[in-house]
């Protein structure tokens, strides 16, 4: 199975300050086969503005394309933040540049995000905002086309204001099964979020029990990435996934050009 790190932010992004450059240095060394790029837009994101220079973005990234061409494959992404109120406006962002793969994530509802606690959460019990975050993907994946794999699809658990943020999937399983069915219908994958081994010691977003239920529907397009903001994180715990989605029967974890999957 190849090796691949398919989400990774750098300056492009409002919260990296991380080289390009670095990144891929960092990834030859750690033994990559391949990487993505996966700079973040978001529309309307309440506290910082997640804007992205896409001809700043693709004219760096070209450059470097073609000067580790013989050492890695390096692909040129996005993260989109997928938001119901912005529907035309992330299509139209989408397409106007060539990216050979998009994370659909979902990162705030209705102009709300997840970090304080004093918003999204509140008035909620944590059974509420969890129903409420997962039924928002739903919709998200029903609406939208113009991504290849959704993002950390447990997420919400990073955040609100407990002592356990661990999500209950049991809870929701019914709409998070119908979230697999519809990605696999559309031909669309997850992903495996390594951040994810640093809030939960143990593993990534979502939790291998959640992956080994999307291969079981039938789901066989499956990326890893670990949302590096700094250069050091790039390629960690990748392995590891790796030998996981071996375990659960994957054959290969998927790459994409011009937003199609290579194999
Ligand atoms: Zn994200
Ligand atoms: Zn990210």
């Amino acid at each position: 199975m190849r090796k691949i790190d398919y989400h990774m932010h750098t300056h492009f992004s409002a919260d990296s300050e991380a080289s390009p450059r670095e990144h891929i240095l960092q990834a030859i060394q750690m033994g990559l086969d391949e990487i993505c790029f996966t700079d973040h837009r978001d529309f309307e994101y309440p506290e910082c503005p997640f804007e992205l220079d896409a001809d700043a973005y693709f004219q760096e990234l070209q450059q470097l394309q073609q000067e580790f061409q013989d050492q890695i494959t390096i692909k040129i992404g996005l993260e989109m933040g997928l938001d119901l109120d912005f529907v035309d406006e992330i299509n139209a962002f989408v397409n106007a540049h060539p990216y050979d793969y998009v994370i659909g994530s979902i990162h705030v509802i209705h102009q709300t995000e997840f970090y304080d606690p004093a918003l999204y959460f509140q008035n909620k019990t944590k059974e509420e905002a969890h129903r409420e975050f997962f039924e928002n993907t739903l919709a998200c994946v029903k609406t939208f086309d113009c991504f290849n794999c959704l993002g950390h699809l447990d997420y919400i658990c990073r955040y609100g204001p407990y002592d356990d943020k661990s999500v209950d999937h049991s809870l929701y399983q019914d709409i998070i099964d119908e979230i697999y069915r519809t990605l696999i219908q559309k031909g669309k994958g997850i992903e495996v979020n390594t951040s994810g081994y640093r809030d939960r010691q143990t593993c990534g977003f979502p939790t291998f029990e959640q992956v080994q239920r999307y291969y079981d529907f039938g789901g066989r397009i499956i990326t890893v990435g670990t949302d590096s903001h700094t250069s050091d994180r790039v390629g960690e715990h990748v392995e590891e996934v790796i030998q996981k989605y071996q375990e659960i029967g994957f054959e290969d974890v998927s790459t994409f050009t011009k937003r199609v999957r290579d194999s």
